[in-house]
C-alpha cells in the first residue's frame, strides 16, 4: 500500500527545504525528497547552494580576503605577519567543515520540524502519486494532496553559445580541481558567481606565482584581475 503525504517536496535545495519546512508547520504531514550525495558518500541536504555553491563559495572567499588582508592590508596598521603561505587543504577543510554544519543543520530541522526525509530519487507519475527510488534502487509509490517540484535547475545547451562541458568546467566548481586553476578569459561573464569564483582562482594564481619565484613568467589573466579589485578594493 502507498503512503499518503499532505505535501510530496522533490528536491531540497533552498526552494525546497524552505517550503517543506513551512509545510510541516502549518501542519501538513509532509515528506521531502532529495538525492543529492555529498563528498562522503553520505546523502546530503541543501540544493546547490549549500553544497556547491553560495555557502562554499563564500568560505572561500572569505579566505582569500584573509590572505590578501595578511600580505598587504595588515601591514599598514602597523602589523606585521611576515609573508603568508596559502595551505590549501587547511581552506578547503574549513569550507566543508561549514558546508558539513549547515547541510546537517537542515537535517535537524527536518527532525525538529516534523519533516520525513526520503534520499533517493521523486518521479512525478500521474494522479498527484510520485515515486520514490532510493539509492539502492528500491522503489515505493507515495500519494500526495499537493506536489512541489523544487528540483532546482541544469544548463541547457543553446547551439551557438554552447555550455561548458566538464572538459572546461568541473561538476563541483568551489572544489580544489576548480579554484587552484586559472580560469580562461572565455569563461567569464558578468554573473556575481563567476566574478566571486575568479576572485579566488586569482588567489591561488597570485600565491603560487608568487612562491614559484618566478619573475619571467607572465601573470595570469585571473592574477591581473585580483589586483585590479584588491587595489579598486570591491
Ligand atoms: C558557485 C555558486 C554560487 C552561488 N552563489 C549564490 C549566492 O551568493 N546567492 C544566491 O542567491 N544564489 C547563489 N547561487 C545560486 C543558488 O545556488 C541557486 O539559486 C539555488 O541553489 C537554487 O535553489 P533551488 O532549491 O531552486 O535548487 P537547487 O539548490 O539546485 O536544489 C535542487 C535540489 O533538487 C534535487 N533534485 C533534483 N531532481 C531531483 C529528483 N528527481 N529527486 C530528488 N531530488 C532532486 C537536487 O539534487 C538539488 O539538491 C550560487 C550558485 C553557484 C553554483
Amino acid at each position: 500500500m502507498s503512503q499518503q503525504y499532505d505535501v510530496v517536496v522533490i528536491g531540497a535545495g533552498p526552494g525546497g527545504y524552505v517550503a517543506a519546512i513551512r509545510a510541516a508547520q502549518l501542519g501538513f504531514k509532509t515528506v521531502c525528497i532529495e538525492k543529492w550525495i555529498g563528498k562522503d558518500g553520505k546523502p546530503s541536504l541543501g540544493g546547490t547552494c549549500l553544497n556547491v555553491g553560495c555557502i562554499p563559495s563564500k568560505a572561500l572567499l572569505e579566505s582569500s580576503h584573509k590572505f590578501e588582508e595578511a600580505s598587504h592590508d595588515l601591514e599598514l596598521h602597523g602589523v606585521n605577519v611576515g609573508k603568508p603561505k596559502l595551505d590549501v587543504g587547511a581552506m578547503l577543510k574549513r569550507k566543508d567543515t561549514i558546508v558539513g554544519n549547515l547541510t546537517g543543520g537542515i537535517g535537524g530541522l527536518f527532525k525538529t520540524n516534523g519533516v520525513t526525509h526520503l534520499a533517493g530519487t521523486g518521479k512525478l507519475l500521474s494522479n498527484k502519486q510520485v515515486e520514490f527510488t532510493d539509492h539502492d534502487g528500491k522503489t515505493e509509490v507515495l500519494d500526495a494532496t499537493h506536489v512541489i517540484i523544487a528540483t532546482g535547475s541544469v544548463p541547457v545547451n543553446i547551439p551557438p553559445a554552447p555550455r561548458a562541458t566538464s572538459k572546461h568546467w568541473p561538476k563541483h566548481i568551489t572544489d580544489r580541481s576548480s579554484i587552484t586553476r586559472p580560469m580562461s578569459s572565455a569563461k567569464i561573464t558578468l554573473r556575481p558567481i563567476f566574478i566571486r569564483l575568479w576572485k579566488i582562482s586569482a588567489l591561488f594564481m597570485s600565491a603560487s606565482t608568487a612562491q614559484a619565484s618566478a619573475p619571467a613568467q607572465k601573470p595570469t589573466a585571473a592574477a591581473r584581475v585580483h589586483t585590479h579589485w584588491t587595489s579598486s578594493k570591491t
